[in-house]
């Protein structure tokens, strides 16, 4: 096999996902990348050229690819069973996976429902919100209220309560009617405001469609500190206290959903902790795997869970299924995942790691066209403007960042701008002189895309 056959081949059968697919085609600009092989932070194509994840594959990968401890973990679990129905049954690594969620997770959770994906994952932390207010009399409240620029999934539910125009403005018909609460978003500071400033002021907004809809809203739904797919906005932890302060206070549940900022991203294992704060609902996935295999996780409280367990014929339990739900191969994959945790300063290293990527992103932040720098543990963005005065950001239809991803090929980096925001979001296992490549890499993208 070489690259241009099976991108040849690729092209005549596959429609890809967030893509539109003539860029690929004929007359396209984008190159399709044939990945054979992954190593640590390298993906391999065809022809010998590496390209190093700066993106973890889509925030996904944790510990690298093909690693060898979370591999072997799969390879025994393959020859003793593949997959057995959840319903009715339960099996070693399922019990072993949830027993250990519950341990890592904040204080309260003590229920794991699982799911194969993390859009999944999300519908059900909604249904479960809903259907709970339902089974303690509570019918009216059936609405779920969302932050601006938050993005929680594909499938329709998780659409509706996200607000990445791009992705579900041509679905709007089909959207439920949503309650939508300007975000805390630090990129939106006044002179002179901290980013803890930006979340107590704009609270405010937050506290007042309570106020209002607390009657009928089931839920308020978040992506705790960082609205990834929002262009790797950022916010304050202050904001995550105020919030389950007036959750409480106003009989309105807080799903959290750590899809992407779990498992250590933001410094600390969940993002939560940064709070500290205990959500009713927090779903996981993404890096729950470690990149391996597609599985969710939502916890919840007993409260919740008390509220479903009754006689049969109430009918009041939860009946969401999906065929592969707690798969043991994934949860295999998870158990090795939560070992290297373990066993590894995998917290510590990242700190330095993050520290060193603050250091070297720092010269950018004078630059010319970098309206903000931000970054929270091992996610860091840099975000491009046309006028760095006025903040007046690069027309959408220039595609300034498809400069720094096309750059970033010629020189062997997989970077992946959303929009005009180029951001670093590595495996753990990256070293400083990886992270310094990038840096370089995403430097020189930088100077193509703002001359372009
Ligand atoms: C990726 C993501 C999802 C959706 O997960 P999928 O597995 O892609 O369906 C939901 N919420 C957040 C915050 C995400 O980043």
């Amino acid at each position: 096999m070489d690259n241009n056959t099976l991108k040849q081949r690729d092209l005549r059968t596959l429609w890809h996902p967030c893509t539109q697919m003539k860029d690929y085609g004929e007359e396209g600009t984008l190159p399709l990348l044939p990945i054979q092989r992954g190593e640590g932070v390298w993906l391999y194509d065809f022809d010998g050229n590496r390209y190093l994840d700066a993106i973890s594959s889509w925030w996904v990968n944790l510990f690298g690819h093909a690693n060898p401890r979370i591999g072997n973990a799969v390879k025994e679990q393959l020859d003793q069973l593949e997959h057995v129905i959840l319903a009715g049954c339960t099996h070693e690594p399922v019990v072993e996976l949830c027993e250990r969620l519950i341990d890592i997770t904040p204080e309260g959770l003590d229920r794991v429902f699982l799911a194969d994906n993390g859009s999944a994952g999300v519908e059900v932390a909604l249904k479960m919100s809903f259907h709970y207010w339902r089974n303690v009399d509570r019918p009216q409240k059936t609405r779920f209220i969302r932050l601006s620029n938050s993005y929680h999934g594909e499938t329709l539910g998780a659409l509706s309560v996200s607000d990445v125009p791009l992705y579900s403005a041509t679905y709007e018909p089909l959207m439920l009617d949503v309650i939508t609460v300007p975000a805390p978003d630090c990129f939106d500071r006044e002179d002179g405001e901290t980013c803890a400033d930006v979340a107590r002021r704009q609270f405010d907004h937050m506290e007042q469609a309570l106020a209002e809809h607390a009657d009928e809203a089931a839920a308020v739904i978040v992506e705790p500190l960082v609205q990834c797919a929002g262009h790797m906005r950022m916010y304050d932890p202050e904001y995550l206290r105020l919030l389950r302060e007036a959750c409480d206070r106003h009989g309105v549940h807080l799903i959290a959903d750590e899809i992407a900022v779990g498992f250590g991203r933001t410094g600390t294992l969940f993002a939560c902790e940064h709070g500290p704060i205990t959500p009713d609902f927090m779903c996981l996935s993404k890096g729950l795997t470690a990149g391996y295999l597609p599985m969710a996780a939502v916890l919840t409280t007993d409260t919740i869970y008390q509220a479903f367990y009754d006689d049969y014929e109430k009918l009041n339990m939860f009946l969401h299924s999906h065929s592969y739900t707690g798969n043991p191969l994934a949860c295999r994959a998870a158990l090795a995942t939560l070992d290297i945790f373990d066993s590894d300063p995998v917290l510590e290293r990242n700190r330095e790691l993050a520290a060193h990527i603050d250091k070297r992103l720092e010269p950018l932040r004078e630059h010319p066209h970098v309206a903000d720098v931000r970054q929270h543990g091992m996610i860091a963005a840099v975000e491009l403007v046309q006028d760095k005065s006025r903040r007046t950001p690069y027309p959408w239809q220039e595609r300034r960042g498809l400069h720094i991803y096309r750059h970033g090929l010629t020189r062997g980096a997989l970077l992946r701008p959303l929009g005009n925001v180029s951001y670093l979001m590595p495996p753990y296992v990256i070293t400083e002189e990886q992270i310094d490549f990038l840096v370089e890499v995403m430097t020189e993208g930088i100077e193509k895309a703002v001359r372009a």
